[in-house]
């Protein structure tokens, strides 16, 4: 079944658009954190990063930039969030890879709304020496 943004691009559902290219469509999501709220869509329906190919995800960064500036000098927001829920357990409710890009205000609590965890003696540094890249099999 199409995902609403596929449905978005074809024009079969309403969308305010900010921005379109050949890869992706850059739009105000309908239930914004902030007002000016916006998506930066692949449209290419593939769910997560490790689905779309690096360049793809390499220009859709190049729109977030764009996107980021022009929310600044619009809205006059002092920053921004940049969140990709990368897959289902981390709250992507639509399969196809969008970046979220939120104003942000130096009035207003920063902190992203998840609660932080603690590590236990020595175990962030076995965690790091499990993570570190160039270490990986094969690699
Ligand atoms: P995510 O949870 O990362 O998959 O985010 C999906 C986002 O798409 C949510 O922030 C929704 O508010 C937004 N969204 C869903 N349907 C529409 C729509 N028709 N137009 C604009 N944004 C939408």
């Amino acid at each position: 079944m199409a995902t609403v943004f596929e449905r978005i691009i074809r024009g079969e559902i309403p969308s305010v658009r900010l921005y379109e290219d050949p890869l992706c469509l850059a739009i105000l999501d309908i239930n914004p954190v902030k007002k000016g709220h916006s998506l930066v869509i692949c449209k290419e329906p593939l769910a997560t990063i490790e689905d779309v190919p690096d360049a793809t995800l390499g220009h859709m960064m190049g729109v977030v930039k764009l996107i980021d500036r022009r929310l600044r000098a619009v809205l006059g927001c002092d920053a921004t969030n940049i969140v990709i829920n990368n897959g289902e357990a981390a709250g992507q409710a639509v399969p196809q890879l969008h970046i979220h890009i939120i104003p942000r205000y130096k009035t207003e609590d920063k902190r992203p709304p998840i609660p932080h965890e603690k590590y236990s003696d020595g175990e962030m540094a076995a965690l790091g020496a499990r993570l570190r890249l160039g270490q990986e099999e094969g690699a």
